[in-house]
């Protein structure tokens, strides 16, 4: 039991030693902390990404399943905003990392490219081969060991916050990045608007991610793992069914013009 358990004395970011217990309230026995430097939110120890892995089961495929069109249709909208199919190169090589069902690699082939995904749930990885017609291997990133510079794109969206060791998972993903690729990148976001309002009862404070980060810390773990930002985008406000349409309407429009959405997109470049 213990070696599945990974407890932290610094910020695994930016390695201050002063943390404070949160998120009290929501879980009695939190093992939530912040760091006082960057502002990292932390859950300290934490479990094993081998124990973890267990979590993506059927009932992870089936909730991946009735989703797929609504996840694609964000990475798609993201894609568009950066202008991504049009700065490639042409037949450019690309790497989803998290690929759930295949929706983006089967996107990125139809528009040429050449594309290949990770996918941990092996009944998400089976239904996206067979579906699909997409390229999706069921291993992590760290069981691949990729050639050095071999992708042009590489995108992973709302997966870095479930590892335990992004740091270690960053330097990877660089290696195996080529020298004018793009990396982009997309997780939730503590130093929104409606995090600050909800605190505990925000809807990204769930047990499964075990790092909660915030623009600054990204930024911190960003240049340590020798990553530049180009582009930074944040969405995300009130739930749908949550509140009325107009109000929904208004406020993910004020979140977006102001940066400050429950997540957030950055377009990294090697430094
Ligand atoms: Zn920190």
């Amino acid at each position: 039991m213990s070696k599945n358990v990974n407890y932290f004395k610094n910020c695994p970011v930016c390695g201050f030693n002063e943390f404070i217990s949160v998120l009290n309230n929501k879980w009695k026995n939190s093992s939530y902390n912040k760091c006082l430097k960057c502002s990292l939110i932390f859950q300290n120890p934490q479990e094993s990404i081998i124990k973890t892995k267990s979590r993506y089961n059927e009932n992870y495929f089936k909730y991946e399943l009735e989703n797929q069109h609504n996840f694609f249709n964000l990475i798609k909208k993201t894609m568009d905003d950066f202008d991504i199919l049009n700065i490639l190169p042409e037949g450019a090589s690309v790497l989803e990392i998290g690929s759930a069902t295949g929706l983006f690699l089967k996107y990125m082939n139809e528009n040429k490219f050449d594309a290949v995904g990770l996918e941990i749930c092996r009944q998400s990885a089976d239904y996206g081969k067979k579906n699909h017609k997409v390229n999706i291997l069921n291993k992590t990133l760290e069981e691949c060991k990729f050639k050095k510079n071999s992708f042009d794109f590489i995108h992973f969206s709302h997966l870095i916050e479930h590892l335990n060791d992004p740091i270690n998972f960053l330097k990877i993903v660089n290696d195996i990045a080529k020298p004018e690729s793009l990396i982009m990148i997309t997780t939730p976001n503590s130093s929104g608007l409606f995090a600050r309002i909800f605190k505990e009862n925000w809807r990204c404070i769930v047990d499964d991610h075990l790092f909660i980060f915030n623009k600054k810390s990204l930024k911190i773990l960003f240049k340590k793992t020798n990553f530049k930002i180009s582009k930074i985008r944040s969405w995300g406000s009130i739930p749908k069914g949550k509140t009325l349409n107009i109000i929904k309407k208004i406020s993910d429009h004020f979140v977006k013009l102001t940066n400050t959405g429950d997540v957030v997109c950055f377009l990294l470049k090697k430094c």
